[in-house]
């Protein structure tokens, strides 16, 4: 029988030794909204939100930034891991203009909120790593704060394109990858968490649906259907992804590290006809890595993978390069005990989620970082270089 109190026992690897580099953490800003970020008015009222509320522990009634911020020390405390980085996702720019524009993000959290309000509670200053987010949008400003967040002990910058306007396939946006490639110092590479593929839990800002298509490196016939259904807008949804790519290439070239979130691989199906899948050209680019094709390095998380619907994926992801998977949970994002069974798995999340009847939800028992741990613990059985390979890039 695995030990169900040790969340790292079938790997053997010490938790203690874990960083967790996937952990989401949020405002609603009833503080102050345009310094340290907010959840927008729309967004509090989806069922992702909901959903993400409960799995980390806040009643609807309760909801405030001091409550956030609480809960979210409480789990990092409790958790057996080493350490977690927290990740801040930078408002909405203009990409043209360069202007800030905040109010039309549903969901930013700012670099100082981590680095001064959570890091600087006594319980968690030494488990908090800063995974800052600066929007490359952010023309004139992108070095400076780039710095800024170095200096301040960032371990990663966080894009989630969809999120934040950044198209990939824009020149600054690669001269912004490129300048990450030697933004530490010693001029080494300050890794890029790079949100790839699908995207469900933060919707794009406000009037620009099409956006989702900013997190695409690849594009089919299928996608066009499947967005022409959706959006009805197909014009505008067909993104750049060869120019993408090759600006991904050039920063690979000029020594950036650039962690592609997910695999690429979709949420709910493995079918490509209902869902984008980007997992084979994250493959091809792991693969490519891996043979010494690039100056800099990609690598791959496996966060938001304990879900039964992302359990297809387990044998392609075991047949990785290996070093090339690093470990992340992508709390609150649900976490299921896949490995208590199937009865004991919800029937259809999608369904509870659709319906609205999100009391069947049932959270696991246990410390939610500790449980997902567990959980992909079980899937990379003896492989405990998947848990530890994060460690090597912090330095
Ligand atoms: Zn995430």
């Amino acid at each position: 029988m695995p030990d169900r109190t040790d969340p790292a026992s079938p790997c053997r690897v010490d938790p203690s030794d874990v960083i967790d580099m996937h952990v989401h953490v949020g405002l609603c800003g009833d503080t102050e909204p345009m310094r340290f970020g907010h959840f927008s008015a729309e967004y509090r009222k989806t069922a992702a939100f909901k959903v993400f509320l409960k799995y980390a522990g806040i009643k609807a009634g309760e909801l405030s930034d001091e409550t956030i911020r609480r809960k979210t020390i409480e789990v990092i405390d409790q958790s057996r891991i080493g350490k977690v980085v927290c990740l801040a996702l930078d408002h909405y720019f203009d990409s043209k203009t360069g202007d800030a524009e905040p109010c039309r993000s549903h969901m930013w959290v700012s670099n100082e909120y981590i680095a001064d309000r959570l890091r600087s509670d006594p319980l968690v200053r030494d488990k908090i790593l800063l995974g800052a987010s600066v929007s490359p949008n952010d023309r004139g400003n992108f070095q400076r704060r780039v710095d800024e967040c170095v200096r301040e002990g960032a371990v990663l910058m966080k894009w989630l394109p969809s999120a934040q306007g950044i198209n990939l396939a824009d020149d600054h946006v690669r001269n912004a990858m490129v300048y990450l490639a030697t933004a530490k110092p010693g001029a080494r590479p300050l890794p890029l968490l790079l949100h790839t593929g699908s995207e469900y839990a933060i919707p794009t800002p406000t009037d620009q649906e099409w956006m989702v298509v900013l997190n695409y490196l690849s594009w089919s016939d299928s996608d066009a259907r499947i967005h022409k259904r959706v959006l009805d807008r197909e014009n505008l949804c067909v993104p750049d992804v060869a120019r993408a790519n090759s600006n991904i290439e050039a920063a690979l070239n000029a020594g950036a590290v650039i962690i592609f979130a997910h695999c690429g691989t979709p949420y709910f199906t493995t079918n490509p006809n209902l869902e984008h899948s980007d997992f084979e050209i994250v493959k091809t680019y792991l693969a490519r890595s891996a043979n010494g094709e690039f100056r800099g390095k990609c690598y791959a998380d496996i966060s938001a993978f304990a879900i039964p619907f992302r359990r297809p994926f387990f044998d392609d992801l075991k047949k990785l390069p290996s070093h090339t998977l690093v470990y992340g949970s992508d709390f609150p994002v649900p976490v299921f005990e896949l490995s208590a069974g199937p009865a004991e798995w919800f029937d259809d999340l999608w369904n509870i989620i659709k319906s609205g009847k999100l009391d069947r939800i049932v959270i696991p028992e246990g410390n939610l970082l500790d449980v997902s741990l567990s959980e992909m613990c079980r899937v990379f059985k003896g492989r405990p270089e998947v848990f530890t390979e994060f460690n090597g890039l912090i330095s």
